[in-house]
């Protein structure tokens, strides 16, 4: 029996190489008039050549976003945002500067233009995680989810190789998950394995040629799919580790993502093959297994051990990822956890 329910998010997507040249016009578009640039250090450069292509129509630069929005950042971009009579942000970056342009938002009902240059998939979500005293936590709200993003995959002609990789991978992640989501719909799924069949395709390419532009257009529009994806439905024992783990042993968010994707696949498809049936079809048959080859061709990051976690960590992460879980197809037995993340550990296949 076919039964659903269906929301769409009311993004404005704009795509295409050299479409950052729009921000200006879609500031306007939004009726705003002045815009708070935001990026990381390491951006910086990028985000003083945007501003001076907006001329008058910024009110100034914040180049400190730092991962997992910490608050006492949100409140020095706050107290800029301010003083420069801004009327908007545009984060210029991946999901850390997007995360500050939302955390700006929540506090001041600032539009937001997004200009993403990883495939994090932040900017198509309602969702902003912060950290406080050293406790990430997540709230989700209309007002958070960006108004405009602007897609120019020129931008990402510069992101590294590994975190190519990696970041496409954490994109690929909200898709798979989305397949087997309790909320999720046939659009919802259509638009995931659309997103899955970008990243496959592109991934190798980038791999062998980091700038290969046709890869890199076909993974940003891949990444904008799984994280609308992300956006529109509840995630489950895949984000629910990469969140105990990342959150409790302070591990880097993409390679966590990476490394974990192809055992969390395999956990559900063994109770619910029918369910990944549209995600092993894209990966020689079998979705976890799959994955786990595909990542391992593409060079991802394999074992936890190599992120710092110990064997000793274990027991822990999985008392914590059962005690509390997120929905999901096949219940979150305590030990099928912990011999999961025994896998990941050392970068066995998974099971
Ligand atoms: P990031 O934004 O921290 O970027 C990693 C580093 O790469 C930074 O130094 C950045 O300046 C640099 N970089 C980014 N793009 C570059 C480019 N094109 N060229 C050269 N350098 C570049 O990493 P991320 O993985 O995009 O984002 C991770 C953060 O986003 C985490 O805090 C995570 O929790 C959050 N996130 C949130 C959501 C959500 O929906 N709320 C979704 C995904 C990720």
């Amino acid at each position: 029996m076919l039964s659903f329910s269906h929301t769409g998010l009311p993004a404005r997507i704009v795509f295409g190489r050299g479409a950052q040249a729009q921000a200006g016009a879609e500031i306007e578009r939004l009726g705003a008039k002045r815009a708070l640039v935001l990026s990381t250090p390491q951006q910086s450069q990028e985000a003083e050549a945007l501003a001076s292509a907006l001329g008058s129509m910024c009110a100034g630069v914040f180049s400190g976003a730092a991962m997992h929005t910490p608050v006492e950042v949100t409140a020095k971009a706050l107290e800029v945002y301010e003083q420069s009579n801004a009327d908007c942000v545009v984060a210029l970056g991946g999901g850390s500067t997007t995360g500050l342009g939302k955390a700006l938002a929540a506090r001041t009902g600032a539009a937001q233009v997004v200009i993403p240059t990883t495939y994090a998939g932040s900017e198509v979500t309602p969702i902003l995680g912060e950290t406080k005293d050293g406790l990430k936590t997540t709230r989700r709200g209309p007002e958070i989810l960006p108004e405009t993003v602007i897609y120019d995959p020129e931008l990402t002609d510069t992101l590294p190789q590994v975190l190519s990789i990696t970041s496409g991978l954490n994109a690929m992640a909200h898709a798979a998950e989305g397949v087997y989501a309790q909320d999720g719909s046939p659009i919802f799924t259509l638009m995931a394995v659309e997103g899955l069949r970008a990243l496959r395709d592109a991934l190798p390419a980038i791999a062998a040629k980091p700038s290969d532009r046709d890869g890199r257009d076909l993974a940003l529009y891949g990444a904008w799919l799984c994280g609308t994806v992300l956006g529109g439905v509840g995630m489950s024992i895949h984000h629910k580790l990469c969140h105990t783990l990342g959150g409790s042993l302070d591990l880097p968010h993409a390679e966590t993502h990476a490394i974990l994707l192809p055992h969390t696949i395999a956990f559900v498809e063994a109770a619910k093959p029918d369910v990944l049936a549209p995600v092993a079809s894209l990966f020689g048959g079998r979705a976890g297994a799959g994955l786990h080859a595909f990542a391992k061709k593409l060079g991802a990051p394999q074992s936890l051990a190599d992120l710092g976690v110990k064997e000793a960590d274990l027991d822990r992460m999985s008392e914590q990822a059962t005690a509390n879980p997120y929905w999901c197809p096949r219940p979150l037995e305590r030990e099928a956890i912990r011999n999961l993340l025994q896998r990941a550990l050392v970068g066995d296949a998974p099971e």
